[in-house]
């Protein structure tokens, strides 16, 4: 019982890969030779200083993140961003946002209590089903940013273009539930923003990536916490950052490094989804909920067209070996959430239990 593992379709949080598991397990108790875990150590102890340079130097190699971007690694997850991005970009006060999901929905929400926000394009219409192309976006020359949500984890759809924008203006992406799962052109994004939970590592931490002339234009008379500027001059450690969870992402990084960098896991992720999708096609039984143009590698959603058969499926799972197959409320049906650390036979058996689901319920 002890080495049971489940396939674990969770949208957030999510698997972590084994190795990383095994090895901080290994490193629990006496860390580095310090006596100690990484949870009881000072964030100003030797020990840690190497952890925490040792993680931003390895995210800026994996992800290829130039010079002249700040990595920071902050609290409060992706949510508190939605009010950070407003409150640390709006200049002039005028944004865009793409609507294309609950998420950016709740962002867009958000940076109205701060300035001006233009709808640049919603697919609310079609219970966002789908992203929208490059000329359905209106976007206005003198706004401070452009913001999109690059993955929406509930409908599972994906943006598989990087957008453009009138001169000057930065795109900011929340990339929350796609990040590290494809190499990425970062000098394409002013900011880039994710909670670690979904594909990074434990919740607790969230990861700014910011292009360094878009620093100091933080409102006055707000939380000093949410200044990303002097996030980036105090090196994230004005206070106690989520030392933990930044160690893990780090152990997670090493393990992406170890399997080839993004390009290798942006083909394991796509044999994956490119897997359970061509299932889906084949079959009438089941419903893919996304426009295929718009597919998520990350987030599957499905479903049958019945709710009560939906129930059974995601019961019947649970006595397979599998858990968190139930969409999102919002949405109904099914989702697997397939990240980097869900291995390609986890896949392989979710697709063998739905042949057998179908054969016995159609
Ligand atoms: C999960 C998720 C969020 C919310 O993240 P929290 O860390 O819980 O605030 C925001 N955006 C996307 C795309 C997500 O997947």
């Amino acid at each position: 019982m002890s080495d049971f593992r489940i396939y674990n379709f969770s949208a957030g949080p999510s698997m972590l890969p084994l190795p990383v598991l095994e090895k901080a397990a290994s490193e629990m108790t006496n860390c580095q030779g310090s006596g100690m875990s990484v949870m009881e150590m000072s964030h100003r102890s030797k020990v840690y200083d190497g952890i925490i340079k040792d993680t931003q130097e390895r995210l800026r190699r994996v992800m290829n993140i130039p010079d002249n971007y700040k990595v920071l690694f902050l609290q409060g997850g992706a949510t508190l961003q939605f009010s950070a991005i407003p409150l640390n970009l709006m200049k002039t006060g005028k944004a865009d946002y793409a609507v294309t999901g609950h998420f950016a929905k709740s962002a867009a929400k958000e940076a109205k209590k701060f300035g001006t926000v233009s709808i640049a394009a919603t697919t609310e219409e079609t219970g966002f089903d789908h992203i929208p192309a490059q000329s359905e976006l209106q976007l206005n020359a003198d706004a401070d940013y452009f913001y999109i949500c690059a993955n929406n984890t509930i409908y599972g759809t994906e943006w598989h273009y990087d957008p453009e924008t009138p001169a000057g203006v930065p795109v900011v992406a929340d990339m929350s539930s796609n990040i590290l799962s494809k190499p990425i052109d970062v000098t394409k994004y002013g900011v880039i923003m994710a909670g670690a939970q979904k594909n990074m590592g434990p919740a607790g931490l969230t990861v700014v990536i910011v292009r360094e002339d878009l620093l100091g234009n933080y409102r006055e008379n707000m939380p000093q916490i949410l200044d990303w500027k002097l996030m980036a001059d105090k090196d994230s450690m004005p206070n106690t950052p989520p030392t933990y969870a930044i160690y893990i992402l780090g152990l997670v990084l090493e393990w992406i490094e170890s399997i080839g960098g993004l390009t290798e896991m942006q083909k394991m992720n796509e044999k994956k989804a490119n897997l359970l999708y061509d299932y889906l096609d084949s079959t009438d039984f089941y419903k893919s909920v996304a426009r295929p143009d718009s597919r998520s590698n990350m987030n599957v959603t499905f479903r049958t067209g019945n709710e009560e058969l939906d129930a059974k499926f995601v019961k019947e799972s649970i006595a397979d070996g599998m858990t968190n197959l139930k969409g999102h409320r919002s949405v109904g049906g099914m989702r697997a959430s397939i990240y980097n650390a869900m291995p390609l036979e986890g896949v392989e058996h979710l697709i063998a239990f739905m042949k057998k689901f179908e054969q016995e319920n159609k």
